[in-house]
């Protein structure tokens, strides 16, 4: 569950963290040409990320260290150490 909840919305069972690997696919994604935040320079791209820990197990992120129309769904992602504007989870390509 993501942001990070003490209890289940669905069932109301108390929730725990687990580390997870930070490895992933692209489950799908926009390329943003707005300039929404005027920090934050276009295009960037929004994705949802699968982990590989889980069958939809998915994480809204940003996708950095290539170019944008490079991005495709299914691409292997890895976490990478640093947040993104507003604490958004940074991905880029898996090292192959
Ligand atoms: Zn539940």
């Amino acid at each position: 569950m993501h942001p990070a909840a003490a209890q289940c919305r669905d069932c109301g069972s108390p929730l725990v963290a687990r580390p997870v690997s930070g490895q992933g696919t692209v489950f799908t994604y926009t390329v943003n040409h707005h300039p929404y935040n005027p920090e934050i320079p276009v295009p960037y791209v929004i994705a949802i990320v699968e982990l590989v820990e889980q069958s939809g197990l998915r994480v809204a992120a940003n996708i950095v260290d290539c170019e944008p129309d490079s991005v495709t769904s299914g691409m292997a992602v890895s976490i990478r150490p640093e947040k993104g504007a507003g604490g958004a989870p940074l991905f880029g390509p898996a090292a192959s």
